[in-house]
């Protein structure tokens, strides 16, 4: 991606991403003391539409509010800058990456919890992890998942994912697209980047927020297609070994959307998949709007 070929909405106004700058000595560079979003918009009949946009502004807005940062913006002025962010793309799909962060001064988060910045990008994202339905390769990691009291995984912040990269960094020089995360316990928390969800004699199962995981977007809309169908779905502890004995194995994030996991740990699993492949086409449709009862999830993206 060429640093000058996209553009970003920063203090305001939309501006080619190489003149979206930023000051060496934000203390958001040195502590990781910043929060993001990253949300995916589908060219549908409506035009442009951001995939449940407003949850997003809100979990930006959590995130932001848990390291004591005010977004000097509402969500209705995001979302326009979103819409005009895009309408400056010109894409009919891509990424849109709202961040947080930290003007620069004096050398302390501290001192700059009133000087908040906000920049959005947005770019194009074609799918993210390979065939997402032929399934990918993920390696259960080494890392542990920070704990909800050291730096607390329901918070999308930028040094959060030092956490999330280092694993999936080994995943991928393993030769896996992703990694699956333990928690403290020893139990299943997330991917790097995505919500874990398995399939055990027909029920569908996933961890609950107390085991340490982000509260995915993705992950929240799996849970009520899956009450929609009428699968039996359950939130609760999973050790790792049920990866193993699990019919099915799936990914759910805005990145990944939807994925299958084809290969555990180099152990092969069933590519027989009927609650993911449901799933997936109900995904599919709701991106477009056109999942009954969900059209909401689609929020168009068209200029005021
Ligand atoms: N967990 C982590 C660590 C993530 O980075 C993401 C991606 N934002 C998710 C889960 C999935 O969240 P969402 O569906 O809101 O993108």
């Amino acid at each position: 991606m060429n640093a000058t070929s996209f553009p970003v909405w920063i203090d305001g106004a939309v501006v080619p991403a190489d003149r979206a700058t930023v000051h060496v000595m934000t203390p958001t560079l040195h502590y990781g003391w910043g929060v993001y979003e990253g949300v995916r918009f589908y060219e549908t009949a409506r035009g442009p539409s951001a995939f449940r946009l407003t949850a997003h502004l809100r979990r930006l807005r959590t995130s932001a509010r848990a390291l004591s940062m005010e977004i000097p913006y509402t969500d209705d002025e995001l979302a326009r800058a979103c819409r005009d962010v895009v309408a400056v793309s010109g894409l009919s799909s891509g990424y849109l990456r709202p961040l947080v962060f930290l003007a620069e001064g004096a050398m302390s988060v501290a001192a700059q919890l009133d000087h908040v910045r906000v920049a959005i990008g947005c770019w194009s994202w074609p799918s993210y992890l390979g065939d997402q339905e032929a399934g990918i390769r993920v390696r259960t990691s080494g890392w542990v998942r920070s704990a909800p009291n050291a730096v607390p995984p329901s918070v999308k912040s930028t040094g959060g994912y030092v956490n999330a990269s280092l694993a999936r960094l080994d995943a991928v020089r393993s030769g896996a697209q992703e990694a699956i995360m333990l928690n403290a316990a020893g139990r299943v928390a997330e991917a790097s980047a995505a919500n874990v969800f398995i399939v055990v004699g027909g029920e569908l199962a996933t961890p609950p927020l107390s085991e340490g995981i982000l509260p995915g977007i993705t992950r929240d809309a799996v849970l009520a297609m899956a009450d929609d169908l009428g699968v039996s779905v359950v939130e609760r502890p999973i050790a790792p070994a049920e990866l193993r004995v699990a019919s099915e194995v799936m990914l759910a994030g805005t990145a990944v959307e939807l994925t299958a996991v084809a290969v555990l740990d180099d152990v092969p699993l069933s590519a027989d998949r009927p609650v993911f492949d449901e799933l997936r086409a109900r995904f599919d449709l709701a991106v477009q709007g056109g999942l009954p009862g969900r059209e909401d999830w689609a929020e168009a993206l068209t200029p005021d």
